[in-house]
Order: C-alpha cells, then structure tokens, then sequence
C-alpha cells in the first residue's frame, strides 16, 4: 500500500506549536514508509479566515524544513500547487463537494433542511432547559418530495444534513485503540452549509478519500468528529482510512497549551531565536520518545525512529526549560555558516561592524546563549566598552595597586606582541599564560583586572575571547582606560 498522510490546517492565523507537531508526525509517518505527504488548506469556514494566513504557513513550514510532495506552494511569492490530486484550497473544490452532498441526498443518506437559525436556537434553548441532549429534532426529515421542491425552487435558504442511521459506529485508531459510540449521541451533522460551502466534516472526508489519504494523523480534540466521518466513509462507500488522535500539548499545570500561558505560535519562537531544528526536535518528543533518555535528534534519526505505537496516549507537557536547553546545544553544536545566517538579525548594535568581526563575536558569545535573540543584549560591550567602577577591576584577593601594576604589565606585552598574535586565541592565551608562569603570579591577579578592563562587566566571556574579538588596537584602548581608572 502507498502510504499516504495530510497536514490540512485552516488558515486562521499563526501555525500552533500542536499543529506543527501534527505536521510533523505525518510527515515523519510518511518518510518513514516511502509515502506521500499533502498539505490542504481547509477554508470553509469563510468567517475565520485570515489574509495571508496561508502564505505565513507555508513559509514557516518551509522555515522548519517540513517539506511536502502535494500541496499549495510558493513561487515567488505568489501561490501555486504541486502534485496531481489539487486544486489543494477547498474553497477551490465547491462543485466536488456539491456533487458528493447531492449523491447522499438522492440514496437517502442526508437531507435538506429549511428550519431558521431563529427555529434552530429555540429548539436548542428548550432541550436545554429540559437538561436534554441538543440536537436537530428532524423536523425536515418528514417533508415530502413535491414540499422539497416547491422550497428549492424559491431559493429558500436551506442546508444539507447527514441522516445518523440507528445503531452504533466503532472504528480502530492507532493510538487508542477500539473506539464505541452510539449514534443516538450524534447529531443530524450540517454537510452544506446555507452559503454553499460544505462544513469540515464533508470536505474533510471527501478530500481525504479523493487524494488517496491512508493515514489520518491529528490532535485529539477531533476525536469526537471520527464518528460522524466513520458514517460518511460507510454511506459513500469508501475504504476507511486509519486514524491517529494525538495527545494534548498541555502547560506545566498540566491545563491545556493556551496563549495565555506563554507563546503558542511557531512564529513566535522563530522570531525569538529558537532554531528551526531545535524546536522540530523538541515538538517530536511531545508524546513521542523514541528510546531511553536520548534527547537530541535530528530529522533524518526521528523518520528512522518514528512509529505511532510510540506515541503517548496521555497528553504531553511543552517543557520551556528542556526546549531553551535544547536549543542551546544546537546552537553550540550547529555548523557556523549556518549559524551566522540564523543569528543575522540579532546583531543589533554591532550589525555595522564587519562580518569577520560578527563571527567572532558569536564564536565566543554561542557558549552563554539560550536563544539567538540573547545576542542583541550580548553585543552591546563589543562595541561600546560599558561605563564601570574602578573597583570592580580589583579582584577580590589583591588590591588597586596590584591590578594596576599587572594592566601596565599586559598592555607592554600586547604593545609589544606581533600583530599576528592577535589573530589566534591561543596565541594571545599562551603569551599572556607565559608572563603568569613566569612570574609565579595567580591567575585571578592578572586575568580578573585585564578581562573587566575589555569587558567592562563583572560577567563576560574570558579575557582571551576578548582580546582575540576586540582586536590589539581597541584592547590596547581599553586596557589604558582601566589603567586611568586605577589612577586618576
Ligand atoms: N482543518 C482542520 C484543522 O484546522 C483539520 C482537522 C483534521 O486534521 O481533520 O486542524
């Protein structure tokens, strides 16, 4: 069999941290078995849509390596399709799903209905005072053929509903096993809507058996829906396709994954400097864990592991602590080019300074950083030496006099050094250890004064990092400033 899986997001807005990990298990699913993945862009719910929305998610998947063999693309900006089983946007497929509601209706299966919104919400106020199920009542069920037609005839607004048979639907999902509900408990659902859209339920079902999809993978808050779907599958006749519910992304109090409790856009944490792959790593582990206590993975390592007998029933907690920690080791384990690339937009004061001179900086600033974005604050003494206590060049076992005597010392050394010196870190450690050792002195004596004096801060990257960044002419500079402060 062709595996085949879909990602059908409705574009709403921003791509959820959820959506991107039922992205991204389809995915994996599907590069696991040789199979085909899709996008479709599920738009029939006109009221919710958002301009752009559809773009922003293309890019984004795009942005987190997500690639897909069918589906709505960008070329040049501009929206086009790839694959043979499109147009992949339901708002293009109108007629389809017309056509498949009008089948339903002439074998019996669904019927039309002509009752009010006004009709609808009485129905629905009652049956709750009387602690009642609410569903339709079947009022237009009993309308004959010749009362059906006289009232299409005069463009009276009127939807299509699914007619639940009596009985029970069951149907296996792969995460949760055999699932029972009786059909008493579902509604007569709406297929066509009074605009002449079709509601998710029928498009859904249509697309999925059209496109050829086997495998249904998504988040557990559509469970519920698998039934009406199971009905649909029987009443048209087609194979049923297997289906996955995916456990909650739940917040720390165990609640479920809201904006309220910190971001929830995949945008977000882009823009915040999380890595593409970082955050594809950490998504894959929410309720999935391929063995033991390895954590780290990449793309190619979770299709090899990727199994949905794996995934969690119960739902899974979005550690922010575990993805900064995460993220910190790619960006400490990340190839630099691409490094550099990712970190451009986090220079902030120093994006003028030469890109040798940025390379530095994120070489030696990589090792303290949680996020990309840290960055920003991080450049900020590479360009201006902050303003500082003297004191604070004095360390804590030695003395003002000491701290001038080793800076006079040093900024003979680097003035005397050879330029090319300058261009090793090493180079620049092993002259300044040299004058430690052979001296006899400590450490702290001698690299406390000279990293503040580069640095200007209690807390910074290590006086040798400095000097190899700054360069001899601007430590030289700031070596005489700390020098100044001790004696003026
Ligand atoms: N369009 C639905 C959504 O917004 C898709 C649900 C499904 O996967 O069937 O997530």
């Amino acid at each position: 069999m062709n595996i085949k899986t879909r990602f059908p997001p409705s574009p709403t807005g921003f791509l959820h941290v959820g959506s991107l990990r039922t992205a991204l298990y389809n995915y994996l699913f599907a590069k696991k078995h040789g199979g085909t993945f899709l996008v479709r862009v599920e738009d029939t719910d006109r009221e919710r849509l958002v301009e752009g929305a559809v773009e922003s998610l293309i890019r984004t998947l795009e942005t987190v390596g997500i690639t897909y063999d069918e589906g709505p693309i960008l070329i040049d900006g501009k929206l086009s399709e790839k694959g043979s089983n499109g147009p992949y946007t339901q708002s293009q497929r109108l007629p389809i799903y017309a056509e498949h509601a009008q089948k339903l209706v002439e074998q019996g299966s669904a019927y039309y209905c002509f009752c009010s919104k006004e009709r609808l919400e009485e129905l629905r106020s009652q049956q709750q005072i009387a602690k009642l199920q609410t569903k339709y009542d079947r009022q237009c069920l009993k309308l004959d053929h010749e009362e059906i037609s006289r009232r299409l005839e005069a463009g009276e607004s009127h939807v299509i509903r699914l007619l639940i048979p009596d009985g029970e639907t069951t149907f296996q999902d792969e995460i949760r096993g055999s699932i029972t509900i009786s059909n008493s408990e579902i509604d007569d659902q709406v297929l066509m809507k009074a605009d002449s859209f079709p509601t998710y339920h029928l498009a859904v079902v249509v697309d999925d058996h059209l496109m050829g999809v086997t495998h249904i993978i998504r988040g557990e808050e559509w469970i519920s829906s698998v039934p009406k779907h199971v009905i649909l599958y029987h009443a048209f006749g087609f194979p049923m396709p297997s289906f996955a519910h995916l456990p909650l992304i739940l917040n720390a109090d165990k609640s479920k994954l809201s904006k309220r409790q910190g971001d929830v856009a995949v945008e977000d944490y882009l823009t915040k400097g999380y890595l593409p792959e970082a955050l594809v790593n950490f998504i894959a582990l929410l309720g999935f864990n391929p063995s033991g206590d390895r954590e780290i993975y990449t793309v190619k390592e979770l299709v090899e592991a990727f199994e949905l007998s794996k995934v969690n029933k119960s739902g899974a907690v979005f550690d922010r602590l575990k993805l900064d920690w995460m993220n910190g080791q790619y960006i400490r384990s990340s190839d630099s080019v691409r490094l550099f690339e990712l970190a451009h937009p986090y220079f902030g004061a120093a994006s003028t300074l030469p890109d040798e001179q940025k390379k530095k900086i994120l070489e030696v600033e990589k090792e303290r950083l949680v996020t990309l974005k840290d960055l920003e604050e991080r450049v900020e003494m590479f360009v201006r030496l902050p303003e500082y206590p003297a004191t604070e060049l004095v360390w804590k076992k030695a003395d003002a006099q000491d701290a001038t005597l080793h800076l006079t010392n040093l900024l003979k050394l680097i003035e005397s050094a050879d330029v090319s010196v300058f261009e090793k870190r090493e180079l620049i450690e092993e002259v300044i250890k040299k004058y430690i050792r052979d001296n006899g002195y400590q450490n702290g004596n001698v690299l406390w004064p000279l990293r503040v004096a580069l640095s200007g801060q209690r807390q910074s990257a290590g006086p040798f990092e400095l000097l190899w960044v700054l360069g001899r002419e601007e430590g030289i500079v700031r070596i005489q400033t700390g020098i100044y402060k001790l004696t003026s």
